[in-house]
Formats: C-alpha cells, structure tokens, sequence
C-alpha cells in the first residue's frame, strides 16, 4: 500500500495520532511499532500493573548513568514496549495539567497551547463518570472512573490534610486542581483503557491503516532537508517505507530523540563524534530533560484496609480476583493509590509545589514484592523541578541503549522542596484521626530528623516519577526542537508528537497530557490536509 502517513511508535500519543488520521482524515496510515501486541491479559487488568514491570516482553527497562546529585546511584527507567507503549503499563491515573502550566507554555511564545485552547482536547479524549460537567468529556475513548472506595485510613489522611488548611477539592481535574481529594484513572470496571485499548479498537473496516509490529525504526529518510520515509527492521529483516505526506515519530521521550540524533538532526558535535553524518544541527535534540523525582515515606498501619494483607493470602486474592473478572466489582477494581493532595497555591505556580499520592500499599513494584507487614506509602514530587538532564546517542548504531542523565536535584530549589515534603508528610500523619491507623514511620524512621539526613534520604531512596519530558521541546527559543504544531524545525514533512515536545515539565501525571497532545496536533495536521486528501 502507498501510505500517506507513517507513525513511528504506537504509545500513548502515537495511537491518538494513526486513529485521527485514519479515521477522520481518511488517510492511508502506516503504523509500526517496536514491541509487541498487547494480548497479555495482565495488562488490561488493573491488578496486572505490579507483573508488567519485569517482563521483559512488555516493558524495557533503562539504566541512567551514575547520577551525579544521588551519589551516583543508577536509576532503572522502565518504558512500555508494546502496544500502547507507556500507557499500556502505567499506574492509570488520569490527571490534567493546571491552567498554570499552559499559560507559561504561551508566555514562552508557544502559540495556540493556552488553557482555553488545550482543554477541548481533554475533553476529547475522555469519558468521564463526573456528571454533567462542563470540564469533562463524555463521548472520548478513554475511560475515566473516579475512586469509589472510602477506607476509613484514606478519610483520615484527607482529614489531615484539611487540618494543615489545604482545600477539600472534589474533583481533581476540575475548575482547580488545588488541595486534597480522590483521584480520577483511566479504568472502568477493573480494566485499563490504554491508548491502544481506546484508540486502536475502534478502528473501521476501511483498510486505511495497516499496523505493524515487531518493528524497529532506526532511521528517519531525509532528502533535500524533507522526510519522506524510514527504515526498520522487523524479524530480522531491513525493510523501508515511504509516505507522501508526513512522517510522525511519537516514541517518547528517550526514543524519540535517539531516532532523530540517529538520523542525522541533533547537536552537531554529539552528532559527529558518533560518526553520524549531520543533517541539520539541532542543538536541543535530547537537552531539556525532566522528570518528576519521587520519595516515598512508607508506614506501618493497623485497624485498616491494606492491599499488603491482601498479597500475603492466596485465597483472598483468588477471590478477589475472581470477582473482578466476572462482575468488575472488587477491591481489586482499583489501584493502591487512592488520594492526591496538591500543595499549590491559588493562582500561583512555583517549584515549591509538590504533589502527594497516597497508596494503601508499601513495598517494591519494580521487584513485585509487597512487604508482608500491613503498610500504606505517601510519596510526592516536586510538580516542576528545576533539574535538566540529556539523553545522547554513545553509538550510530541503533542497538545500543542511550546515555540518558536526568540530573536529578542539581539545583537547590530542588532539594528544599523535598526536605520540605518530607516533614510535610510527617505533619499530615501527626493528625489525631491518622494516628488511630498509624503504627509506626517505617521509612524514613525516626532516626532521619534534620534537613541534611532528609536530603540524604531523599538521595538514597529517591527514584524516577515515570515522567520524562522535554527532549524534544516544542518553542521558538534556539534550544526548541519543533514548532507549535509539532513540526521539527527546518525539516519539511517531519513532526515529533510525544512526551517529548513538552516543553517544561507540567504539574500532574503526565499520560492525560500526552493523549491530549495527540488529539490536539492531530488537529492541526488534519486542518492542514483535509482540503487535499
Ligand atoms: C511504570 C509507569 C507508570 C506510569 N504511571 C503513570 C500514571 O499513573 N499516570 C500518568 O499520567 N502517567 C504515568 N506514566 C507516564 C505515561 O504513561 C507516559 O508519560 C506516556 O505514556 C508517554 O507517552 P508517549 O506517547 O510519549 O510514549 P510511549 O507511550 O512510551 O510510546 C512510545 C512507543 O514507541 C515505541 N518505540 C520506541 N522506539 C521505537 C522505535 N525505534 N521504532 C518503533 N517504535 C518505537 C515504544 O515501544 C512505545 O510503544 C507511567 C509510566 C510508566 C513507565
């Protein structure tokens, strides 16, 4: 088939992407993607989320280099490799950005990406059960369920905080996103809605895309500074295609740069001493890396509900999970992480602002293991850190991972921010409601008290968000990658729509803002070509 347009990476925003062109545009859309189909069951359960991590069909997990601020720990950066990329393994919740952010977007000089522009977008993606808000969408392919459960640990945890003065707020991604409440997932009935789950069943009969998998993109084709193609192998096969119209790269944020440095468009100095022949130097290709860094304090618990009991007896868990596969009524119907509290202030951002999430579980995802001791987990990140980081090609080769730094706490502010959260924590569980559920501080512990041992804490224990942006940002400054409609500066017929063109790290999970910007570029290339397919 002659394809129109080809999309390089079926994750969260390369599933918007093929779908809107296909389906609205009507266009011939040639999809690959890397990893595999999403048929693992485990990933459409919302209890799968803990067998995801280590599989190493489904998900890759990076290495970082030593991280100079974190005493030169290395950090594992999972990424989901399948279809659905990230959103087909993320921890499901469903939060937009605030108002805040995009109004700083435009003060950059990002045209059109002000919060009146951006939150019909959001709207679109969605189906909300909120009731008849003028915030939610209800006709989008992602389902979005607010938490339904009020353990007696989660009231008081909220308690506490209304106590410290931080708003009750109602719905987290309402008129303001300010203070405590329960959070919103991209579930229903005990099932994930990935993007591909939501974007890529729905397709029609028409034969207007075909979906490829297995297939590793390692090259973009340019000619005369215009894309026309890419190149990939799939089972051991060296294959290309070619587009008359665009080429789409959406695959993220660690990715999505290494293919254009791979390609010839980055810093020319990286570029040449890798022995990559320069296309046009881009210099921000792979600079402006953020992340949200996260501590977690974890407690012991009593006379609650903790999903670390749950784990320890087998035949709860077959119950359970029986239930959930034939009504989608169970406790296993939703997450660990149940609460959200937001320190911001009204109409203020700042890099003081942090982010709570508060799960009634304790123990190590990424090892799958819960501590057999009944325990709940605050974590937090700082909701704009300061900190940038770089992901750069070490070879031209392909099959070699990227040097990625995300420079964690190298700047000041960003460590008073985390002293500050941890002592916030502690606060919040002082309260007296919270102190009938609390045993005991686990970790940090009562040993760690002043603001170098917290830091230092923070340092040790500190691990990704699962929210790297920015390598890719969208902008007018030098260092920007593509324009306001995505389309990589200098190159015709090449756009990057993914995590990576976020320009600075927005408050908030991350993945409602990817679809978003799917849905939203979509758009636009739709309005530039309707009028000529
Ligand atoms: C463990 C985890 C938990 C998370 N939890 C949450 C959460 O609860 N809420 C939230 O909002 N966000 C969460 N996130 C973050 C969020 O899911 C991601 O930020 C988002 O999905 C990124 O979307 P993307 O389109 O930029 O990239 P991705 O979804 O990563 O998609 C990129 C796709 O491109 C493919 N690809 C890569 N390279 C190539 C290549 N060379 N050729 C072909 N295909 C390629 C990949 O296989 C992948 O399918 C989480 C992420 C992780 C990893």
């Amino acid at each position: 088939m002659e394809y129109d347009f080809i999309v390089v990476g079926a994750g969260s925003a390369g599933c918007v992407v093929a779908h809107r062109l296909s389906q609205d545009l009507n266009a011939k859309v040639l999809l690959l993607e890397k990893g595999n189909t999403d048929s693992n069951p485990m990933i459409h359960l919302v209890p799968g989320y803990k067998y995801l991590m280590q599989n190493k069909k489904i998900t890759k997990n990076y290495e970082t280099d030593n991280i100079k601020h974190l005493n030169g720990r290395r950090l594992i950066w999972p990424r989901g490799e399948v279809l659905g990329g990230c959103s087909s393994v993320n921890g499901m919740i469903h939060m937009r950005a605030d108002k805040l952010d995009f109004n700083d977007w435009e003060n950059k000089g990002i045209k059109g990406w002000g919060w009146n522009d951006v939150l019909p977008f959001y709207k679109k993606l969605e189906d909300s059960d909120i009731i008849n808000s003028n915030w939610h969408g209800y006709n989008g392919p992602i389902k979005v369920s607010t938490v339904k459960s009020r353990h007696i640990i989660c009231e008081a945890f909220v308690k506490g905080c209304l106590e410290l003065g931080y708003p009750f707020n109602n719905d987290v991604n309402g008129i303001s996103r300010n203070g405590v409440g329960y959070l919103q997932l991209s579930c229903f009935k005990g099932k994930r809605y990935s993007s591909a789950k939501g974007y890529l069943t729905k397709l029609n009969k028409k034969n207007n895309i075909s979906i490829s998998i297995n297939s590793n993109v390692n090259k973009i084709l340019i000619k005369n500074k215009k894309a026309y193609g890419v190149s990939y192998t799939k089972n051991g096969k060296d294959l290309t295609a070619v587009a008359s119209k665009e080429i789409i790269i959406s695959t993220g944020t660690i990715s999505s740069p290494v293919l254009l440095q791979l390609s010839g468009l980055g810093p020319q100095e990286l570029l040449s001493a890798n022995g990559v022949a320069v296309i046009h130097d881009i210099p921000g290709v792979g600079e402006n890396l953020q992340d949200h860094f996260q501590i977690q304090s974890i407690y012991k618990t009593q006379n609650s509900f903790s999903f670390n009991n749950l784990d320890q007896s087998f035949f709860r868990k077959i119950k359970e999970g029986v239930k959930l596969l034939l009504t989608g009524k169970s406790i296993l119907s939703e997450s660990a992480t149940h609460v959200f509290l937001n320190t911001k202030k009204i109409n203020k951002i700042s890099t003081q602002d942090l982010e709570f999430l508060f799960s009634l579980a304790s123990g190590d995802v990424l090892k799958r293991k819960l501590d057999t001791f009944p325990g709940i987990t605050i974590s937090f990140h700082q909701s704009r850190p300061k900190s940038r980081g770089s992901v750069k090609i070490l070879s031209k080769l392909s099959k070699l991972d990227p040097l990625i730094n995300p420079n964690y706490l190298s700047e000041e502010e960003d460590k008073i921010a985390y002293i500050r959260g941890l002592k916030l924590i502690r606060s919040i569980v002082k309260n007296n409601e919270m102190k009938k559920y609390i045993k005991s501080e686990y970790t940090p512990g009562n040993a760690v008290n002043y603001d170098h041992e917290l830091l230092q804490y923070s340092k040790i224990v500190g691990k990704t968000g699962y929210h790297p942006v920015g390598t890719c940002k969208m902008g007018i400054d030098d260092m920007s990658v593509v324009d306001n409609k995505a389309k990589v500066k200098s190159i015709k017929c090449l756009r990057v729509v993914d995590a990576s063109i976020i320009p600075n790290i927005i408050s908030g999970n991350i993945n409602a803002t990817v679809l978003m910007i799917g849905e939203k570029i979509s758009q636009s290339i739709i309005d530039e070509y309707k009028n000529i397919l």
